[in-house]
């Protein structure tokens, strides 16, 4: 006769809902202290203020062609048949005051991006004279302001250039650099220590003895976190050992915004990262109501947030991306934390524990049909190869024991899908 099993490892009861668990890291999370920063390192940070233009951009009028600058209304009825005659009195220079100002009769001669001498109100362009000594006749007439770009033409004095909140990508560090905001007030990127827990762990230049195992989390974590724009320090593997794992957080506590440790979370109060922190520094020991990565800890050592993942690569990898990358987003003041959801048609049915909430590896891609995931492997959070095959998680909710073939779920697309 069947008897009932002492752990049923499918129920959520007793969980705490994956929503609530990110609202509950999010809550406790504070976006960075704005810093000014060159403009090569705030590439990528968000403003952390409304950026204003204090002068006109561009800064001065200047000719978008080769040619004379003369005023309009002496040339207006200018053609080839009656051509008008002006006398070039000087000339103006890319990046020079121009030489003299143009009268009655004048003309200066003026190359492409050099300044509008005064008292001239447009530009010939070259196609349309004949020179000959100091004179020149212009062959046909123009208006006022032909050929001339004028100052402020892209943004005026005092005109708002880029909003607070802003990310920093090309168009803006471009801009910011035309206007002279070389020191940007910016959100700076978390500087993030990543601690490997366990005895068994080496690292990926040794080849394991029996029983051993080569450290990947701190390298998935490496990648995960320069993706989201935050500054990892690998911290190096750290024995089960409470004192180690203490004297490691400690010392790298000066230079981190915050701690990422894998393994060592887990029920057991032996688990190394608990016994060093439970009821420390405020750090509290949960299980999400989710597969993979159910064991999770949370809080803040010295003020500084502490995220103490599960030890299993696929765990290590599905919890940065429901927690840790959202949490490092709100500490670079993004204002969108979640990465890009659309709905796929499952063309396999998905397995997952009936209680929790379950994310499979997914390859989603177009097709006519619409969007379609195809799951990579079983769900096994050992698996990571199963990772490296998909750009995206379904998510199959809590009730749902298996996702049929043909049934549409949300997906979570990690990456972009160029990759
Ligand atoms: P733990 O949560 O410490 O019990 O670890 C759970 C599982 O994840 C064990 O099989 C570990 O060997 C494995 N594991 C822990 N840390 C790492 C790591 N840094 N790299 C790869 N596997 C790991
Ligand atoms: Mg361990």
């Amino acid at each position: 006769m069947a008897t009932a099993p002492l752990h049923d490892h499918d129920s959520g009861e007793g969980l705490v809902p994956v929503d609530e668990a990110r609202e509950r890291v999010l809550s406790k999370i504070a976006p960075l202290q704005p810093l000014e920063l060159p403009l090569t390192e705030a590439f990528g940070c968000v403003l952390a203020r409304d950026v204003v233009a204090e002068r006109d951009i561009p800064e001065f009028a200047s000719s978008a062609m080769d040619g004379f600058a003369v005023r309009s209304s002496e040339v207006a009825d200018a053609t080839t048949a009656s051509p008008v005659e002006l006398r070039v009195v000087g000339r103006a220079l890319i990046g020079q005051r121009p030489e003299g100002t143009v009268g009655g009769g004048e003309a200066i001669s003026i190359a492409t991006g050099a300044p509008i001498p005064a008292g001239a109100d447009t530009i010939v362009p070259i196609e349309d004279c004949q020179t000959s000594g100091d004179r020149v006749r212009i062959l046909r007439g123009t208006s006022a302001g032909k050929h001339v770009r004028p100052a402020g033409e892209d943004v005026k004095a005092g005109e708002p250039l880029l909003p607070i909140g802003r990310r920093i990508q090309a168009p803006e560090l471009g801009l910011l650099a035309t206007a002279g905001v070389s020191h940007p007030l910016v959100r700076p990127r978390p500087r993030v220590t990543v601690i490997s827990t366990g005895d068994e762990l080496i690292p990926p230049t040794q080849t394991p003895e029996f029983g051993q195992i080569r450290d990947s989390n701190a390298y998935t974590l490496f990648a995960a976190l320069r993706e989201a724009g935050a500054v990892p320090t690998l911290a190096g593997i750290v024995r089960d050992d409470v004192d180690a794992l203490k004297d490691v957080v400690l010392s790298h506590l000066v230079q981190s915004d915050a701690f990422v440790s894998s393994g060592g979370v887990s029920v057991g109060e032996r688990d190394v990262v608990k016994a060093a922190f439970f009821r420390r520094g405020d750090l509290d020991f949960y299980k999400v109501a989710m597969q993979p990565g159910m064991p999770q800890g949370f809080g803040h050592i010295e003020g500084k947030p502490y995220f103490g993942l599960p030890g299993n690569p696929v765990s290590v990898f599905v919890s940065f991306e429901l927690f840790i990358r959202p949490a490092l987003m709100k500490m670079m003041g993004r204002r969108s934390l979640a990465r890009p959801e659309i709905t796929a048609k499952l063309d396999a049915e998905v397995t997952g524990p009936r209680g929790k909430t379950q994310f499979a590896r997914v390859r989603v891609k177009r097709t006519a049909q619409g969007w379609i995931a195809t799951p990579t492997g079983s769900r096994g959070s050992n698996l990571f190869a199963t990772v490296a095959r998909a750009n995206a998680l379904a998510v199959i909710p809590p009730g749902i024991e298996t996702a049929n073939a043909g049934s549409e779920v949300r997906v979570m697309l990690f990456r972009s899908m160029e990759d």
